[in-house]
């Protein structure tokens, strides 16, 4: 099967990796909204939410650990969860994923939301949140 995320979850695809466990594999967006804006998937293939009858339950634990950890290292005051499901609500790569977006006093809301950060440095950010 050709899928970007399966072949980023199998290393074929080089990422920036944020948190890993038996489940899930959560990596940094190569085009970030915000700092730290983290692309977090399941490591067996899923289309979108809506395909995944139990729910985003199996994803919990690792969803719970890297929104931590990227408020904690990154200083943020907050962090949006958002998944795509469907090319109408804006969803481009067919693998489940949960966008977990740091959010910083700066860009405040929902309208802060969409507001993009630019010029954001990923091996900066990586270093910042893996402690290398
Ligand atoms: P969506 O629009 O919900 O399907 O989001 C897909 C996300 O994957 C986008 O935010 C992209 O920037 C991100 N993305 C695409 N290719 C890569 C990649 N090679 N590494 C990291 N993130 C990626």
């Amino acid at each position: 099967m050709d899928c970007l995320f399966c072949a980023i979850v199998a290393g074929e695809i080089p990422s920036r990796q944020v948190y890993a466990d038996e489940a899930a594999y959560a990596f940094l967006d190569i085009n970030p909204w915000h700092r730290g804006h983290t692309v977090l998937v399941p490591r067996r293939h899923v289309t979108d939410l809506l395909e995944l009858p139990e729910g985003l339950g199996e994803l919990t634990p690792a969803i719970s650990a890297t929104g931590r950890l990227l408020v904690e290292r990154l200083g943020a005051q907050g962090l949006n969860l958002l998944s795509n499901a469907g090319a109408v609500a804006g969803q481009e790569v067919f693998h489940l994923h949960v966008h977990l977006i740091p959010r910083y006093a700066d860009r405040p809301g929902m309208a802060g939301l969409m507001q993009r950060e630019t010029g954001i440095d990923l091996d900066e950010v990586h270093r910042q949140i893996v402690g290398a």
